[in-house]
């Protein structure tokens, strides 16, 4: 095989420093995770590279099952025709492992969730920005709600609608029939938290005041 690129070689040496000594130190533990796996807890995050959450909740290998897309977005439940990537993921998580716990963790500085504000990929092609913006598109009520009162600039604003986002994938996360039936039955909890990325702080929010505070 020929070299990696200067853009993978990092990674590389990164893989031989993990065969080294996590995945030494922790044999047993893949071992027994090859029979399966049984996390407890969904974690939705965006795609971004500073918000890793096996980072940021510094997880073991099956603890957390993960997906990440722009903006940590839910869709809501849709039948429509489409890849449904997040549904699916979801469907799995909450009926086949029978995750307990759902975390939406939106981030500080998110791309995506700027891009909502300021509707700067509105109107591009596919491929071209077009699937940003149709993506993005679930955040625009919300959107006008937070730009009526904070503008669509500065870090006010763009932390107004991160934070806000988090509520809408929670809701959205409801419309999910098996969602909303666990949740009433208590078998499944769901949370909304937020990664300020500058000083490393978590927040988690309290859904009856729509209040982040620090972890
Ligand atoms: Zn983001």
């Amino acid at each position: 095989m020929s070299d990696p690129s200067p853009a993978l070689a990092p990674l590389i040496d990164g893989y031989r420093r993990f065969r080294e000594s996590n995945w030494q130190g922790q044999r047993e533990r893949w071992a027994r995770l090859r029979e399966g796996q049984s996390p407890q807890v969904m974690v939705i995050a965006c795609s971004d590279s500073r918000s890793d959450p096996t980072q940021i909740f510094d997880t073991a290998p099956g603890e957390i099952f993960v997906v990440r897309n722009i903006a940590a977005l839910v869709p809501p439940f849709e039948t429509t025709p489409g890849r449904h990537g997040v549904s699916a993921a979801l469907e799995f998580a909450v009926q086949v492992l029978k995750v307990r716990e759902i975390v939406i963790m939106g981030h500080g500085m998110c791309g995506g969730c700027h891009a909502a504000l300021t509707q700067e990929m509105q109107g591009c092609e596919p491929g071209h920005g077009g699937f940003i913006a149709s993506w993005i598109s679930m955040l625009d009520e919300t959107r006008d709600t937070v730009a009526a009162r904070y503008g669509t600039e500065g870090r006010e604003a763009g932390r107004a609608m991160e934070q806000a986002a988090v509520q809408v994938s929670l809701d959205n996360l409801r419309t999910f029939p098996c969602v909303a039936t666990k949740e009433k039955r208590g078998d499944l909890t769901l949370t909304g938290a937020f990664f300020a990325i500058a000083d490393g702080e978590l927040h988690l929010l309290d859904e009856s005041t729509g209040r982040f505070s620090p972890a």
